[in-house]
């Protein structure tokens, strides 16, 4: 058995559509009273949309449903499905907290109310029958003002038995009129000794090499091979890895077909560049991580030698790995002690 590490995954993506079809359900909620079948609805929540921003409105439908009552439930069914359906061993769970408060509270009330939060989606993943090392990410958010997401960074340094990293999400074309800011919020948690990754070069309208400098790990970064290849030698020496997730692209209109990955890929070995697989928001897509790995074998975009590169690069550039090996020779030693 192969264990896997997934180190791009969003909480409200996560939820599978037959998962939240039932909590709805369940609960009678009127998110689903335009929908007069379980079929309609899927179609409507995995299906292809035109946009980034189109695809990002679908995270406010489970966000709206995710708050501290319910954050357990989903959250219980998220780690059984990516323990017995995905052998995953590892997981980053980003989000931003901020918006699993009510929103009936004013700002202050709010960024309070983050560390409770935190502290439930801690708890709630550390399921001893399903285990599964996790960690969370807290995202800043392009859309909410400075004084919040300072106090996500703040959140995440004082809680780094749950926390690993930062990063920033939302719709990468909104960072451009505060360049200056998330530069000085990268910079402030950096200081504070965080782990940082951010969502940058995803589209043609994420490019922004200026703050490529603040980050361990960058989110997507596909655009790099793609435009900016005279790049790459820069993020081989800094050891910077892209977490590339296939299955967007094509969801949000990004890229037209797969194939153009293989540019993504060939490039970045050529130069040094790790690249981990994920899968960004494996519920909306229904894709779970081994089968985005067989998708780009499929498609002869990577050949095995390379998938299994990716694969080790994933725990290499985890930020809450524990162990100095991967999984295969931790096995061996559980499995064959004679070996
Ligand atoms: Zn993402």
């Amino acid at each position: 058995m192969a264990l896997h590490a997934e180190l791009h995954r969003h909480l409200g993506g996560s939820v599978v559509p037959r998962i939240l079809w039932r909590y709805l359900e369940q609960n009678s909620s009127e998110l689903i009273s335009r929908f007069t079948e379980y079929s309609t609805f899927e179609e409507y929540y995995t299906g292809k949309r035109n946009t980034l921003d189109e695809y990002l409105e679908l995270h406010t439908l489970v966000e709206s449903v995710q708050i501290v009552e319910t954050l357990p439930y989903f959250i219980y069914r998220l780690i059984r499905g990516a323990y017995i359906f995905e052998n995953l061993a590892y997981l980053e769970l980003r989000y931003t907290p901020y918006l699993r408060t009510p929103d009936t509270f004013n700002q202050s009330q709010r960024i309070e109310k983050m560390a409770e939060i935190v502290d439930i989606v801690g708890k709630a993943s550390q399921i001893s029958e399903y285990p599964v090392i996790t960690s969370q990410i807290l995202c800043m958010h392009s859309r909410l003002p400075y004084e919040v997401n300072k106090a996500i960074i703040d959140l995440a340094a004082q809680n780094k038995h749950y926390v690993c990293a930062v990063d920033i999400a939302g719709g990468d074309i909104y960072y451009r009129e505060r360049l200056e800011e998330w530069i000085s919020l990268y910079d402030y948690a950096l200081s504070l000794g965080l782990n940082t990754t951010g969502h940058l070069y995803e589209t043609s309208n994420g490019c922004y090499p200026e703050l490529l400098p603040y980050l361990r790990r960058i989110g997507h970064g596909i655009q790099i091979p793609l435009l900016y290849p005279e790049l790459l030698p820069d993020l081989a020496k800094h050891q910077q890895c892209l977490e590339v997730c296939p299955t967007t692209y094509i969801k949000t209109g990004t890229l037209q077909d797969i194939s153009k990955l293989k540019t993504v890929f060939d490039l970045c070995f050529a130069n040094g560049v790790d690249i981990a697989i994920c899968t960004d928001n494996a519920g909306l897509h229904n894709m779970r991580l081994p089968f985005e790995y067989e998708n780009l074998l499929t498609h002869n975009i990577i050949n095995f030698q390379q998938l299994q590169a990716c694969q080790d690069a994933a725990f290499r550039h985890a930020f809450a790995w524990p162990h100095s090996q991967g999984p295969a020779s931790l096995l061996n030693g559980l499995l064959n002690p004679k070996l």
